[in-house]
């Protein structure tokens, strides 16, 4: 495989201009229809054309929280890949690399040569995709932390790295941001010094403000505003308050106190036509604030990135149901050192986690009602503790109970220790440049219809999230190898490439 190599797609169904590549795409799927006695499976296609931007432009990130684990981590990642720094450990010297990035370091199977073996490309090989050293990093943080002091403070990278990114990183600020303490846990109160004042609209436009000085600064063709700031509680969703766009701005005009200030962080950004992402489980992506992003086509996406834990979860449990086992007691504990794990030891804002964390196998059991009665589901529990000495490194511990044939019990216990701001960088990173690549797609059903993107709520991410929004009766998916075949294919179809479907009947029929 060559990860620098170009890909050129020979078809008649795929046409590529100077500023598109035009698919003309089948999708195929099943109508089943239930009668008294039977179901019928009808196979039907429906024909897309699909049309992809190849101008990729200047993307900047803005990340809220960026004097955090994640964001002191990820500035560090950028800048180390895009230097090409080497820093010595006590195992040797040490290079940059992206592991843990589907668009970077994973790969997917193209086809096959003439030979009959699987040929391979780096994902972000598919289609034209920001390339990671090219983006702009700016943010947001109730922290007024310079970005170098904030790396030594979150003690994620070595000490050799940290030095060498040092007068680089000193030079980054956080902007001021919003900040309420009836949001976050009270014992983030000390680090609240960098602070946007007034109203809640006053704000708003605050952050309006930062959004188009940073574009305006750096000349850039589009900005991805991304939460990595800690989690709040979840705001009480009031009909006549979050359930609009205009119910939304007249709350926000009223300075009402349900309106949080992520919320306030996504109306900004989607204002100033910015997709707007979450990385935390509170509720920020409430009704009113995807009308307004449809209203504006852009997309919103959420919520809480899925990295290590629950990553594992919608693999196991997947990998358990599929296999006809039926999961009946899961139960994950972990204890975490960082400033997140700090903020997660209140109830208010270990109960959003707790939320997002708890929903994660409802679509594999309720794929198999075999193993399950309708509305029965796993007894399915989360512990969280703050044990600041592990800092980073937060211990994973699950047990899973399972049934099996005749009635035995099968029980699989697992120690994950998850480096966390490690594992979440690179979703940050696979977030924005996905979510940038599918802001320059866009399908018609003929050539008489307008083009238009795809849905606001941009579930084709749900890969990379706990608990994926989807739009409004879409159905949630979140088993993991169904979340990444469903991004994968949907790069597939944007080059008029059928599925993949992992047959190879070239193998098996004579
Ligand atoms: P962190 O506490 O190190 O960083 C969060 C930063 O946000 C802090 O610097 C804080 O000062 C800042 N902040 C808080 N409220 C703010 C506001 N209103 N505006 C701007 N800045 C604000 O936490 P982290 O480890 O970087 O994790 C960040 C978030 O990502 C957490 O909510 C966490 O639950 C979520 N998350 C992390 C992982 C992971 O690290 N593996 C996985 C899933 C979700």
């Amino acid at each position: 495989m060559n990860s620098s190599s170009k890909i050129t797609v020979s078809s008649p169904n795929l046409k590529y201009t100077e500023d598109f590549i035009y698919s003309d795409y089948d999708y195929e799927e099943t109508l089943v229809t239930k009668t008294e006695h039977e179901l019928v499976a009808k196979p039907y296609h429906t024909s897309l054309k699909i049309r992809t931007g190849r101008k990729v432009g200047k993307v900047g990130v803005m990340l809220v929280g960026w004097g955090g684990n994640n964001g002191s981590t990820f500035t560090a990642a950028v800048l180390a890949n895009r230097h090409q720094l080497s820093w010595n450990t006590k195992n040797g010297q040490m290079n940059p690399n992206w592991y843990g990035s589907i668009t970077q370091a994973s790969t997917v199977r193209l086809g096959l040569d003439e030979k009959g073996s699987d040929v391979y490309v780096t994902m972000s090989q598919l289609l034209p995709m920001v390339h990671p050293d090219d983006l702009v990093i700016d943010g947001w943080d109730i922290s007024p932390m310079n970005l170098a002091d904030a790396m030594v403070r979150a003690k994620v990278i070595d000490y050799d790295l940290q030095q060498k990114l040092r007068k680089q990183m000193l030079t980054m600020k956080p902007r001021p941001a919003i900040y309420d303490p009836d949001f976050i846990a009270a014992n983030q109160a000390d680090r609240a010094v960098n602070l946007i004042r007034g109203t809640r609209y006053e704000q708003y436009l605050q952050i309006r403000a930062d959004i188009k000085d940073c574009r305006d600064r750096h000349k850039l063709d589009k900005v991805i505003v991304l939460w990595t700031a800690n989690t709040e509680r979840f705001c009480e969703v009031v009909s006549g308050v979050h359930d609009s766009s205009d119910n939304l701005e007249k709350a926000l005009r009223q300075n009402n106190s349900e309106i949080s200030p992520s919320t306030i962080f996504a109306l900004a950004a989607i204002d100033e036509g910015c997709c707007y992402i979450n990385g935390s489980p509170q509720n920020t992506i409430v009704q009113g604030v995807v009308e307004r992003a449809e209203k504006n086509g852009v997309f919103v996406a959420g919520d809480d990135f899925k990295s290590g834990q629950t990553k594992l979860k919608s693999v196991l449990v997947d990998f358990l149901v599929s296999a006809g086992l039926k999961p009946v007691s899961i139960v994950s504990y972990n204890h975490l050192g960082n400033n997140d794990g700090k903020n997660l030891s209140a109830p208010r804002q270990f109960r959003s986690k707790e939320i997002t964390k708890s929903n994660v196998v409802d679509d594999m059991v309720e794929s198999n009602p075999l193993l399950y009665k309708p509305g029965e589901k796993p007894d399915h529990v989360v512990v969280i503790k703050y044990v600041p000495y592990v800092g980073d490194s937060k211990r994973a511990m699950d047990e899973y109970t399972s049934e099996i044939l005749l009635h035995g019990t099968n029980t699989i216990a697992v120690h994950n220790t998850c480096e966390d701001s490690l594992l979440a960088v690179p979703l940050i990173l696979d977030l924005v440049l996905l979510a940038e690549l599918f802001s320059r797609v866009a399908f018609r059903r003929d050539e008489r219809q307008e083009w238009s993107g795809m849905h606001a709520v941009l579930s084709p991410l749900a890969y990379l999230l706990k608990a994926p929004l989807v739009p409004p009766g879409a159905p949630v998916v979140n088993a993991l190898f169904k979340q990444r075949a469903c991004a994968e294919n949907i790069l597939r179809a944007c080059l008029a490439l059928p599925p993949a479907h992992h047959m190879q009947l070239e193998h098996k029929v004579p």
